[in-house]
């Protein structure tokens, strides 16, 4: 069993197809622990984030990457968000308790747990415009969908697989940038490194490190894997947001709340941190938000 967290962007060299690579261990471990998702739903939550991860090796500027699907089934919500740095964190939704979860196999749990739906990547820049692409949930499991996104809103040719069990996910991903070189040539190329990562095994994608996997897949096709990018669990709540998110609600209602129950607790979603407030708190911060006001 592996036990990394890391990214690695690559490229093959004399083509115009780029990939990467990502493992997640306790990065992975860590946020399914907080919860209590049965398995196949953990797993799942899995391939977002392992997703989250290889959208996120692409981006060109400091941002966020979303993962997001809705659908109607037993699990009606999984996120997972991948900003800066490869820092990921997620949450998933559904009522799933009376769901037959041993009905649900490694390769189609995406179509039988969130049924029909959506799936959403949202890309928010730290500096410019914030851009969403949204695709009808048709494939049965997470790549295809994902393949279908980046074929309809980029027009970019992607390969994806992830593979996930209770302690590691793993993905890897190529994609076929703008063509520079020979059209036909181009064509080939790609074919050829498709039918090769068709290969690839998941207890290999779980077991091997990622040079190895790329070995065992392209050793006779030159590929230039990048340094490696440290990936974790953070999440970016903070006392300063919670509070302001509190302001909206204003002060008449928080302080009603106090005097019902002793205290107003907000727990996070991601990371289930607990933010307490006084009712001397709560006046504090609406006398601070005053006083910046005037
Ligand atoms: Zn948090």
């Amino acid at each position: 069993m592996k036990n990394q967290d890391i990214l690695q962007r690559f490229l093959f060299d004399g083509t115009d197809v780029r990939g990467a690579i990502t493992t997640l261990s306790s990065s992975y471990r860590d946020i399914i622990d907080l919860h209590n998702y049965p398995q196949t739903v953990s797993k799942l939550f899995g391939e977002f984030l392992v997703a989250a991860s290889l959208i996120g090796a692409s981006l060109k500027q400091a941002g966020i990457v979303t993962v997001q699907a809705t659908g109607d089934g037993p699990v009606s919500t999984i996120m997972a968000e991948c900003s800066q740095g490869q820092k990921l964190r997620g949450i998933v939704r559904g009522d799933w308790d009376s769901f037959d979860n041993s009905s649900v196999s490694s390769s189609n749990n995406l179509s039988k747990l969130m049924g029909l739906g959506t799936l959403a990547i949202t890309i928010e820049p730290e500096q410019g415009e914030r851009y969403q692409g949204i695709v009808k949930m048709e494939a049965a499991d997470l790549s295809g969908c994902l393949e279908h996104y980046f074929d309809q809103s980029a027009q970019l040719l992607t390969k994806i697989k992830i593979s996930v069990d209770q302690s590691v996910a793993s993905g890897l991903l190529i994609q076929q940038m703008p063509i520079t070189q020979d059209f036909e040539q181009a064509k080939d190329d790609w074919q050829h490194l498709c039918t090769l990562m068709d290969t690839l095994k998941s207890n290999e994608q779980l077991e091997l490190s990622h040079n190895d996997q790329l070995y065992r897949l392209f050793h006779e096709d030159n590929v230039r894997l990048f340094a490696s990018q440290p990936v974790s669990f953070f999440c970016s709540c903070s006392l300063e947001r919670t509070e302001s998110a509190l302001v909206s609600l204003g002060e008449d209602e928080l302080l009603e709340t106090c005097k019902e129950h002793g205290l107003v607790l907000i727990t996070c979603q991601f990371c289930d941190q607990q933010y307490r407030f006084t009712e001397n708190a709560i006046k504090a911060m609406f006398n601070t938000k005053t006083n910046i006001l005037h």
